[in-house]
């Protein structure tokens, strides 16, 4: 398990590897107090361990790197500032912006607290409390269970553990799973609701070349927003924040990475990796690449169209190139290959050990798993698309999903949908409106149903069958928007009190067809829910396996909950005969400037750097910390924990680190904080802002 003699091996990796070595690892906060003391000074530390993090009283400096809706933040004054990335707080820009006034494309800096931009959904996690709920968790599973049933102990469980933890007045919590259940940890952490935006730069600095150069190297974006989070009306005041660092960093320094890396899949055995690559990634790439082409065409000639779905289109641009990555570096690191490989010496040296033959057994159930899965990948792509895809699909079967569930006791309910959560949805299909607009909406559902009627027999969709086997699908979808209210606010949010048959009653177009595909949408729950049952009993049967035979610790696969990775500043060679340097300036970022998106700088960037030297203002650098999707906003922070820089991105190279850590690419995008200091101060003239950062005398 993960508390094996992690010294022991530190201690033993200290005299084989040279020191500045990548190091593989997502650590959870307790793994960092039992590395070595002595091989993280080695690293570049120059704290106690204990001062990141202190389990008795459940804080530390790691309680400084805070969940910003599923990216990474941190808190970076006593007044409650926060900085994170441009790309995680766009959502809040897009939310204020209006034809008239878009903030998305001009920035945003809040001259005086009153001027901040509340993000209606935004929300920011601090971490407090980690137990270790292991046993009560399995304890809670009757002997013999079917995986349904063992899925249903595991989630009874956990929601009676939250419950009990979430009667501390603003404690908010979750059990997250590690591994597959190798370990259950229970996280109190508390919430911050009130969270406004206080600076954001353009868009032209903050995504300064947008797709193109997205996961590359070298880059030169300004990827910063900083908010501001209150508590109850005042600003917040964090115990622990970091420092900002004007000295920054230079090649060879040691750095840490703190933040919520999302999900990685290291612990999968290569069949299930092959099945994430053709069943997922291959599938976003193809039809989430669809999508973007027809949110284009179908906006080009509206304001209020980009507008609402450029939050959309950013993150389906995000999700695609991440896709091609995995895929491309998959295949080029032959990383599926190697995972096999490696299986085999496990199970080569596991047969030979009879107390070993458990781990054999979960192996093959898990590659059986995953051939069956195959089958129905698309159609299973296609529903849980349902959650993400056409705004008035999605609104419409949530609206359903909730009136059935708000039927049961709270316990007995779908966890999202549990009284504690409604706050958050409810928000969320406010706020969606500014997501919707219908030509492109229509456009997103069209391709739903053409995607969804091509299905193979044995998985089709019966209610989309039904309804749209035949006749015109232009004129089908057509009706379908002309016959919902869903799509209206007001009355969207007062579908949100009704139950089923108030629902039903109504005859709307879009809750009708959300109505009829609620029966094949609860049984591919159902089947998930099965599914993960199954992985909770063999997952960690073979996870223990493979850890014994490598006989030294490893980082728990990410799952959203804090880590932190140890790194330093370096280059790296992303084909034979080239070499790229770790760092950019504002001399690259000017001289990649033709005055057309995405490498159109604002005029007053230009004229600020003209008066200046631009070789000397760092912009970005790379790093080998062991990062993912999730990390975005992290605190890149030095050995004394000052903020030298925020997490934004991977390498081309790197994408597919989520399947494997490759210590000769695995390189992560930091944005310099010297840019962000240097554009407070050179082009927002944001004095009272660098004021209160403690970097601009009083
Ligand atoms: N860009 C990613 C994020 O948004 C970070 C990464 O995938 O490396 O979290």
């Amino acid at each position: 398990m993960l508390r094996q003699s992690l010294t022991a091996f530190f201690a033993a990796s200290l005299l084989m590897a040279a020191p500045l070595a990548g190091v593989e690892g997502k650590w959870t906060p307790r793994q960092v107090l039992e590395l070595d003391p002595a091989w993280l000074k080695e690293l570049g530390l120059q704290m106690p361990p204990e001062k990141l993090w202190d389990p008795n009283r459940g804080t530390g400096l790691l309680s400084a790197a805070v969940n910003i809706g599923g990216c990474s933040a941190g808190f970076v004054s006593e007044t409650g500032l926060i900085l994170t990335n441009h790309h995680c707080l766009f959502g809040v820009l897009q939310e204020h912006s209006t034809a008239q006034r878009d903030l998305m494309t001009h920035g945003f800096l809040a001259r005086s607290p009153q001027e901040e931009l509340r993000g209606r959904t935004t929300r920011v996690t601090v971490p407090r409390r980690f137990t270790d709920v292991t046993k009560a968790v399995l304890s809670a599973v009757p002997a013999g269970a079917a995986d349904l049933a063992r899925w249903e102990a595991i989630e009874k469980k956990q929601k009676e553990l939250v419950a009990e933890c979430e009667k501390k007045p603003g404690a908010r919590c979750r059990v997250a799973a590690f591994d597959g259940g190798v370990e259950y940890v229970l996280i109190e952490s508390f919430e911050l609701d009130d969270v406004r935006l206080v600076y954001a730069p353009p868009r032209a600095i903050g995504e300064y070349g947008g797709e193109v150069d997205n996961w590359m190297w070298p880059r030169h974006t300004g990827d910063f927003a900083v908010a501001r989070a209150y508590k109850d009306g005042k600003p917040y005041r964090p115990e622990f924040w970091f420092p900002i660092s004007r000295a920054g960093v230079k090649p060879g320094d040691f750095v840490m990475v703190l933040g919520y890396p999302g999900r990685t899949v290291r612990s999968l055995t290569a069949a299930e990796m092959a099945l994430q690559r053709d069943g997922f990634f291959a599938l976003r790439a193809r039809i989430y690449g669809e999508w973007i082409r027809l949110l284009e065409e179908s906006t080009k000639d509206s304001r209020d169209g980009s507008i609402a779905v450029a939050g959309t289109l950013k993150s389906l641009n995000n999700v695609v190139k991440n896709a091609q990555g995995q895929m491309a570096g998959l295949a080029r690191g032959r990383i599926i290959e190697r995972q096999e490989q490696q299986e085999n010496e496990v199970l080569a040296w596991a047969a030979q050990r009879p107390e070993w033959k458990p781990a054999i057994d979960a192996r093959r159930e898990l590659v059986e798993l995953a051939a069956r899965r195959r089958a129905t990948a698309l159609r299973d792509f296609l529903l849980q698309s349902v959650a993400s895809g056409p705004v008035a699909l999605r609104h419409a079967a949530q609206l359903v999903r909730l009136a059935a569930e708000r039927a049961k006791p709270d316990m007995e309910r779908e966890a999202q949908y549990m009284e504690r959560r409604l706050p958050q949805l409810k928000a969320r299909l406010e706020r969606d409106q500014k997501s919707f607009y219908r030509p492109a909406d229509e456009a997103l559902l069209r391709s739903w149903l053409r995607h969804a009627l091509s299905l193979p027999a044995g998985a089709r969709i019966r209610a989309v069958d039904e309804r749209f086997r035949s006749g015109s699908l232009d004129d089908a979808v057509a009706r379908l928007y002309a016959g919902t209210r869903v799509t209206d606010l007001a009355e969207r949010m007062k579908m949100f009190g009704e139950t089923l048959d108030q629902l039903r009653a109504r005859r709307d177009s879009m809750l009708d067809l959300a109505l009829a595909l609620e029966p094949e949408l609860r049984a591919f729950d159902r089947a998930g829910r099965e599914h993960e049952g199954a992985i909770s009993r063999l997952r960690p049967v073979w996870r223990r396996a493979v850890a014994a035979h490598a006989g030294k610790p490893v980082a728990p696969d990410a799952n959203g909950t804090l880590r932190v990775s140890f790194a330093h500043v370096k280059g790296y060679s992303p084909r034979e005969a080239v070499e790229y340097l770790p760092q950019t300036t504002l001399a690259g970022m000017i001289e990649k400037h033709t005055g057309e998106e995405p490498f159109a700088l604002p005029k007053a960037l230009l004229e600020a750097a003209a008066k200046t030297e631009p070789v000397k203002v760092p912009l970005n650098f790379l790093a080998d910390a062991d990062t993912t999707g999730g990390n975005s906003g992290s605190p890149t922070v030095n050995g004394r924990g000052e903020l030298v820089g925020l997490n934004f991105d991977r390498v081309w190279e790197n994408v597919a680190n989520d399947f494997g850590y490759n210590p000769a690419i695995a390189r992560n995008v930091n944005a310099d904080i010297r840019f962000f200091l240097w554009l407070l101060e050179h082009v927002d003239h944001a004095g009272s802002l660098l004021r209160e950062l403690g970097v601009q005398d009083r």
